[in-house]
């Protein structure tokens, strides 16, 4: 048919067969699902490599149990912003984005406090 256009995910042949069809065979599928594996390890290996490594900058900074730091600190050590393992909101409203045991709040002028909890 013409107007068949749809292809095989993996090697981009074009698929003979059923609608729902959407690998040439189990190769192809096969194939296909390894990759889409290994990417989804990769992407999990690559967020807990940085949750580590944002848990180590936050212990190396804080070794007494509460200190202030600036931003500019945390982004030199490599700090990634973007991941945190959970939030703490206070009854004050105060926003923190912990790393395991180690949390920080931002504060006004770019500094921040990083607290461990108990
Ligand atoms: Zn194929």
């Amino acid at each position: 048919m013409e107007n068949n256009k749809r292809k095989c995910l993996e090697c981009q042949e074009p698929l003979i067969g059923r609608a729902d069809k959407k690998f040439c065979d189990d190769h192809c599928r096969n194939a296909y699902n390894n990759k889409l594996k290994a990417s989804n390890n990769n992407l999990i290996r690559n967020v807990n490599n940085s949750l580590r490594k944002n848990h180590r900058i936050l212990e190396s900074l804080n070794p007494d149990g509460v200190k202030k730091v600036k931003k500019d600190t945390l982004l030199t050590k490599g700090f990634n912003f973007k991941y945190h393992t959970h939030t703490y909101k206070t009854k004050e409203n105060a926003l923190y984005h912990f790393c395991y045991d180690y949390g920080i709040l931002a504060l006004d002028n770019d500094w921040f406090l990083i607290v461990k909890r108990d």
